[in-house]
């Protein structure tokens, strides 16, 4: 298929092809829907096949963002930058020509990390765009925020699973203890329940255990007996063999793509597994870092509260239609979008595998 009728099916406004010779900059950086306000997304630096399994990923990327700001209530769309890892010849250099590209777009596009983006990159960024997106200092790390947002989901799935959200006497298992899985660790010890954690990085393995966390070999985790299992750790956990070994019946995290393809969301359905989409459950950080800059003010709980209504209103439709929470939840996000007169091609242009 060619680009603009892959636009068109995504609902996408705007695609730039990045390139520059000089530094072995290549890749794409795609704008969703830019009619309801700026694109937040991150920078994805990655080994792709090739540049049309890289342009997908932006397309499909974008879109999803595009429906996280939607049910967060952030006025906002999606986007995303996609580059391919082993084209780059001179990093710093390439970065900083990303950096005047983003420039270019005067604020339509605020960045921020992806997989495959280290630190490095972020400096070398940061000297040429102010779009790069800071947490600003006034806030709390953004890692507390979503952290907030995910125990409100996992609440409102114990809660549909159950009738009862407390979390007093549960387990749950939670997969890397970086700046979303600690406090999250943190959140759930503190309202009673029994964490288990697993943490490849043995000084942030420490100060879990350190603070109640039984440890797990992250290579067994899926096995654990657990109420909840909630992913933090990175993207494309659960497959076709971490599903089969995977014993907790909820799925509640905040690693980006949980799922390695969207088919998995119907493979975890069909095994019984209330799956809640990483694009409801994650928004803690963008609600509170948005709004912050939209309004200067720094507290946004009230609205990450309302994650949790969200969580619950999708798991109901989910229910009432027979349909996965995922499809439910892009369903909903539709309907907002065609309530505020801008919506979107309900295809499932990059829903499929
Ligand atoms: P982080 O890098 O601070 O933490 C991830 C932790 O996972 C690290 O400590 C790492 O050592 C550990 N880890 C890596 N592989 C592991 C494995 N196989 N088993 C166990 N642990 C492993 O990242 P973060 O900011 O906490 O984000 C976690 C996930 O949530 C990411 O997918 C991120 O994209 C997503 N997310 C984060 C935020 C945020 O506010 N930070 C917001 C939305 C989504």
């Amino acid at each position: 298929m060619e680009l603009l009728e892959w636009m068109a099916r995504g609902g996408h406004d705007r695609v730039l092809a990045l390139q520059d010779e000089a530094t072995g900059l290549r890749g794409w950086l795609a704008l969703h829907h830019t009619r309801r306000g700026p694109a937040y997304g991150g920078i994805r630096v990655w080994r792709y096949r090739d540049e049309t399994e890289a342009l997908l990923d932006a397309l499909r990327l974008s879109r999803t963002m595009t429906f996280k700001c939607v049910l967060a209530g952030v006025p906002g769309c999606g986007g995303k930058t996609v580059i391919l890892a082993d084209r780059l010849e001179d990093r710093p250099a390439a970065m900083k020509r990303l950096g005047e590209f983003i420039e270019e777009l005067s604020g339509a596009y605020h960045c921020g990390p992806d997989a495959g983006f280290v630190e490095s990159d972020e400096r070398a960024l940061n000297e040429t765009t102010t779009h790069f997106a800071h947490h600003s200092r006034n806030l709390r790390p953004a890692g507390d925020a979503t952290a907030e947002g995910v125990v409100y989901s996992i609440r409102a799935a114990l809660r549909h699973a159950s009738g009862d959200d407390s979390l007093q006497g549960r387990t749950i298992v939670v997969q890397g203890l970086g700046s979303v899985g600690l406090p999250l660790a943190r959140r759930l010890l503190d309202a009673g329940s029994r964490v288990l954690g697993s943490e490849t990085d043995p000084n942030r393995l420490e100060v879990a255990i350190g603070m109640g966390v039984e440890s797990r070999e992250p290579s067994t985790i899926f096995e654990e007996e657990a109420d909840v299992f909630a992913p933090c750790a990175m993207g494309g956990v659960l497959h076709d063999l971490s599903i089969q070994k995977l014993k907790a019946n909820i799925v509640v995290g905040a690693a980006n793509n949980i799922l390695a393809r969207p088919s998995h969301a119907q493979m975890l359905a069909e095994r019984g597994v209330l799956y809640l989409p990483d694009f409801v459950v994650n928004a803690g950080a963008l609600i509170e870092g948005t709004g912050h800059e939209r309004t200067g003010q720094t507290d946004f709980s009230a609205e990450i509260e309302r994650i949790g209504a969200t969580a619950e209103s999708m798991l109901e439709r989910s229910a009432r239609e027979s349909v996965t929470p995922r499809k439910a939840a892009i369903d909903m996000a539709h309907e907002i979008l065609a309530a505020e007169e801008s919506a979107l091609p309900s295809g499932d242009a990059f829903e499929q595998d």
